[in-house]
């Protein structure tokens, strides 16, 4: 059976997170203490209630423990997203996620008990400055606190046509690389003999100091 969602508050964030979700194919129900706002969403919600999370019995009336993921997205009221972790979490909800507005709301929604704590501005900010600093590096996956994949397209002349191995990229640069896409071709696990090529994108994996470096160096 597919995963339920409630979205707690249709704020900008809240609103998209379940246009996004419906668009998805998910169930979602969505619930905010705004008539109007919950008026606007009826049509494309699931489900539409009014109802105020930082009130115990309408959050357990609303069966949310039965949800597999609840969403905390109040931001500017942040008692009210702190009070509603608190219960969430209390009534036995499997998944919390909140939504916090700073590093200190954040630091309050992990120990109040949020499974997981998001600040997107803060996140979508932190992606466009490594865009715009690193335009080469395409996507970057932090695995843990030391290592991590980045997707790095070659452009600097001096790593052009050249070998994996020729390059000595592990022994040098203290990376694997997992892939290669050349062109149209997608190449997984590439051999050492595989020529890389300006605008070659390399997917490889390391510690995040050598993902970064490489990239610098390659591009
Ligand atoms: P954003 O920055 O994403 O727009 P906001 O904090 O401005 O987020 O919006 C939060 C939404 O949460 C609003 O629609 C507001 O009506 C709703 N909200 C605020 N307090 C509560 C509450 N106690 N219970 C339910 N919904 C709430």
């Amino acid at each position: 059976m597919a995963d339920t969602y409630a979205v707690i508050g249709l704020g900008r964030f809240g609103s998209s997170l379940l246009e996004s979700l419906i668009n998805a194919g998910q169930e979602v129900l969505a619930i905010d203490n705004n008539t109007e706002t919950i008026q606007t969403y009826m049509e494309i919600a699931t489900h539409a209630v009014i109802a105020d999370a930082q009130d115990e019995a309408s959050l357990r009336e609303l069966d949310l423990a039965s949800f597999d993921h609840v969403i905390v997205t109040i931001g500017h009221n942040q008692q009210a997203s702190i009070l509603a972790t608190i219960i969430l979490k209390d009534i036995g909800c499997k998944h919390v996620i909140a939504k916090a507005e700073n590093n200190l709301h954040a630091h309050v929604l992990e120990k109040v008990g949020a499974d997981e704590v998001v600040r997107p501005e803060h996140e979508m900010a932190q992606q466009v400055a490594n865009r715009l600093v690193s335009p080469n590096l395409l996507n970057f996956i932090s695995l843990n606190d030391d290592f991590s994949i980045g997707e790095i397209k070659l452009t600097n002349f001096h790593f052009a046509n050249r070998s994996i191995a020729d390059l000595n990229i592990r022994s040098e640069y203290g990376l694997n690389v997992i892939a290669v896409k050349a062109h149209e071709e997608f190449v997984i696990s590439p051999d050492a003999d595989f020529i890389i090529n300006i605008g070659d994108v390399l997917t490889v994996i390391g510690s995040t100091d050598n993902v970064q470096k490489f990239d610098h160096l390659i591009s």
